[in-house]
């Protein structure tokens, strides 16, 4: 299979994004802890975990919007590297998480419809 995004939004929640040096540097992405400024040292902040991209509060990716990402054309490196369809090793744990976690969703969705359907039922 071809390195493809189905565009699920899945690994944009899941993970933390770190970012390279150059792109830490370049100050164009929200990071955590960025109302402290940059940190000059960068192995200093991959220590800090400051060369993350900023999440919202539900723990998504500060440019993930209507489920898709809103930096698509500049997104850092990592997400460029990164496809759930990868047969790459280095993946595998990743591909992991999201297949436990597509599988989660599709339980609650199926859940959620059986409820609808069937009201009076208890479970
Ligand atoms: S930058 Fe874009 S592709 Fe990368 S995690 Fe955020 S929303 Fe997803």
């Amino acid at each position: 299979m071809i390195d493809k995004c189905f565009q699920c939004g899945i690994c944009c929640r899941l993970f933390l994004v770190n970012l390279s040096e150059e792109e830490y540097r370049s100050g164009k992405y929200r990071t955590q802890f960025e109302e402290f400024g940059l940190i000059d040292d960068f192995h200093k902040a991959t220590l800090y975990g400051a060369n993350t991209l900023k999440q919202k509060e539900n723990g998504e990716c500060i440019y993930l919007k209507e489920n898709t990402c809103s930096i698509h054309k500049t997104r850092p490196q990592v997400c460029r590297e990164f496809f759930c369809t990868s047969k790459l090793k280095k993946f595998r744990y990743m591909i992991e998480q999201i297949e436990k976690k597509r599988t989660i969703l599709e339980k609650e969705k199926e859940e959620t419809w059986e409820k609808k359907k069937f009201p009076k039922y208890k479970y």
